[in-house]
């Protein structure tokens, strides 16, 4: 029988997709290919960063990057290679760090993070149980000249709390004086991100939503302007619409001739344990180095890297010893117990803008992806733009689409 929605990729955008399509009375069935217990969506900070936040490619961001390789702080690595789109991305991320692209796209942040933490209150009124605090971003500072740099952006508006190391101390007491001091973002949240999937998991699952785990979807069966079947390893499924929500797999997206211009970026967590009265405050950023570290119900996450140009999906030890190193040149030495390492890859576009709307050929596929290193940040409000689009028929109709997809962006 043709089902009405099938959704392909059971990470966070597309469970929000599932989320907001069931709530306009959609039937919807998610595919995924794993057991949808560990993927990206899991293993990440948590962090709701919409706010006040630039995106990675703003002005200044490639001399300061130079500067971290050199000391051996950088977070971003290349595996250079024979691959014409890594290239084609960085040109395109230098082009995209100038202070107009750098404006628009922090303006489309808040307008979406917003929609973002609205849904995800009323995921909370809706029964679900995740860890959810808005008690702002520390960002922390390791270098004079960048801290200088961000007191200069702050107003008086209540978004900004500028402190001291000693005030610092208050929120994150493992810091050692190395750090120059931080300033409290105070309109961003935090999750656990595995708490809020395995609650929209379990929340979908008795609404009635089929899920079908195990199952990657190999190809599709294209008739005229329209994929016909969706072909897993075990069946031909048909639907009326189907979103392709797949992360960084750019797999299914080639299959559908497309060729979006987006890099898996592979990142690191570690989670630990470590004594109550030594846990961060509110979930923080060491600015300068691109570690984030988030204080949850009994644990505590650090979470950092960026390579680019690789799927070995291994965990590279020297990349977690490098971690390791670059905390604790700003942190009282402090014992990780139980440490469970993780790492994940990031559907990162050039500038931060992800890739939602129809296909421009096939008209009953939607793309949902693209969200980089904001995808817990923006997957509700992503899941909710989808599913009105779904509503609106094309995406010359929907305002969001227009604003905030990469396919209406230069
Ligand atoms: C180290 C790290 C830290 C991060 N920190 C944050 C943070 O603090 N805040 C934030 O907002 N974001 C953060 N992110 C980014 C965030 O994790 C991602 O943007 C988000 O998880 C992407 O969600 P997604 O649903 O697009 O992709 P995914 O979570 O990867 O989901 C895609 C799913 O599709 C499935 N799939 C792929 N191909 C197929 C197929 N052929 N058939 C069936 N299923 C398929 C995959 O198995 C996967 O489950 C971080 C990421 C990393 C790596």
């Amino acid at each position: 029988m043709k089902k009405e929605v099938v959704v392909i990729g059971g990470g966070i955008v597309g469970l929000s997709c599932a989320y907001s399509m069931h709530k306009l009375g959609h039937k919807v069935c998610v595919i995924e290919k794993s057991d949808g217990a560990n993927g990206t969506s899991f293993g990440n900070a948590g962090l709701i960063s919409a706010f006040k936040k630039a995106p990675l490619s703003c002005p200044g961001v490639v001399l300061d990057t130079l500067k971290l390789m050199l000391k051996n702080q950088a977070p971003l690595k290349f595996h250079f290679g024979l691959n014409l789109k890594l290239y084609q991305w960085i040109l395109k991320f230098m082009k995209s760090a100038n202070a107009k692209s750098t404006h628009r796209t922090m303006a489309l942040f808040e307008r979406y993070g917003w929609l973002s933490v609205d849904i995800y209150h009323q995921m909370l009124k809706d029964g679900m149980d995740f860890w959810y605090k808005e008690d702002g971003l520390l960002m922390i500072y390791t270098l004079e000249e960048s801290f200088e740099k961000k007191i200069k952006t702050c107003d008086n508006s209540g978004a900004y709390k500028i402190l001291n190391v000693k005030e610092t101390k208050e929120y994150m007491p493992i810091v050692n004086d190395n750090i120059c001091g931080s300033v409290l973002l105070t309109e961003n949240a935090h999750v656990d991100p595995g708490e809020v999937m395995r609650s929209l998991q379990e929340y979908l699952q008795n609404a009635g939503v089929e899920f079908l785990y195990n199952e990657e979807v190999i190809d599709f069966e294209f008739k005229n302007n329209l994929i016909d079947g969706v072909i897993t390893y075990k069946e031909k499924i048909q639907a009326e619409k189907i979103i392709l929500a797949t992360g960084a797999n750019p797999a299914l997206i080639k299959k559908t001739k497309n060729d979006f211009l987006m890099m898996g970026a592979k990142g690191y967590s570690i989670t630990f344990k470590m004594p109550e009265e030594l846990k961060p405050k509110t979930s923080s950023l060491f600015a300068d180095i691109f570690m984030a570290m988030t204080p949850r119900r009994d644990t505590v996450r650090i979470t950092s890297k960026l390579e680019l140009n690789t799927n070995n999906a291994l965990i590279d030890k020297e990349q977690i010893a490098n971690m390791k190193k670059n905390l604790a040149a700003f942190t009282q030495p402090f014992e990780m117990k139980d440490a469970i390492e993780w790492c994940g890859f990031r559907p990162l576009t050039p500038n931060d803008i992800p890739y939602l709307g129809f296909d421009k050929r096939y008209k009953n596929l939607i793309h949902a992806t693209g969200l980089g290193w904001l995808g817990i940040t923006f997957g509700p409000a992503i899941g909710k733009i989808i599913a009105d689009l779904s509503q609106d028929g094309a995406n010359e109709k929907n305002a969001d689409v227009m604003l905030f997809s990469a396919f209406f962006r230069d």
